[in-house]
């Protein structure tokens, strides 16, 4: 596969500086189709590593539900099952990267998407850490079975039933009406995975000879995933944190 493999482990410990009061402290960037649990992944990775996690979709949803400029904008856009064009994407993320919660690390999640956006993050990262990319690697016939069944809490934005074999009818949560997004819809997931694979799969070709790109098997379970990409995170050189 790709060359530079073998010294993957070894460099990516050397470059997590040593004196560092938290040592956990990563530039994270997780990657994969549309349902391949990255939200759900990232999420668990930031507590971890207690760095934000910073999701340009619920940023763009958020704009959405505001119904600013920027969120109608990016609502027709979305609604049609394209991606928001780097430049606003772009934007979003170097504001975001710039606040202090961020100096210690982050888990990118949805960012970069497209080669130029790859390109304006490494300009942002410049004097910062290296970048971790992790690809959570999932085949289009699971993805649509999951996506399917995906449901979302209307109240609190929770989101269940991808692993379920039916869908729960109210959230776990709060106890909220779960509902479908239409970008869950399977016309609309048939549209992204084919916009994804066209379009962001390259991404994969930008970091692969990278001594810090991984990837790990997104079809395993939740905390399977979860426990390969904390692994993956820490070059699996330090202790692997309990799911
Ligand atoms: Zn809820």
């Amino acid at each position: 596969m790709a060359p530079g493999r073998g010294p993957r482990r070894s460099n990516i410990t050397e470059l997590v500086p040593r004196r560092a009061r938290r040592p956990m402290a990563l530039n994270l960037m997780l990657m994969g189709p549309p349902g391949a649990g990255k939200g759900t992944q990232a999420r668990r990775l930031a507590r971890g590593f207690r760095v934000p996690h910073i999701a340009t979709g619920d940023i763009l949803r958020e704009a959405v539900e505001m119904n600013s400029p920027l969120g109608r904008a990016a609502a027709a856009i979305m609604d049609a099952g394209q991606l928001v064009g780097d430049e606003i994407v772009i934007g979003i993320v170097r504001d975001r990267l710039q606040r202090p919660d961020a100096a210690t690390g982050f888990v990118l999640d949805g960012f970069p998407r497209t080669v130029p956006q790859a390109e304006a993050l490494d300009a942002m990262l410049d004097r910062r850490n290296p970048l971790v990319v992790i690809d959570i690697a999932v085949e289009d016939a699971e993805i649509i079975r999951r996506l399917s069944k995906r449901r979302v809490c209307a109240a609190c934005g929770t989101i269940v039933g991808a692993a379920e074999e039916t869908p729960p009818s109210e959230c776990p949560d709060c106890g909220g009406a779960l509902v479908q997004r239409r970008d869950d819809q399977e016309s609309v997931v048939r549209e992204r995975l084919s916009v994804y694979r066209q379009r962001t799969a390259p991404l994969i070709d930008y970091y692969r000879n990278r001594p810090t790109f991984r990837s790990v098997d997104g079809s395993l379970t939740e905390d399977e995933v979860a426990a390969a990409v904390a692994d993956a995170a820490h070059g699996g050189s330090a202790v692997r944190r309990t799911a």
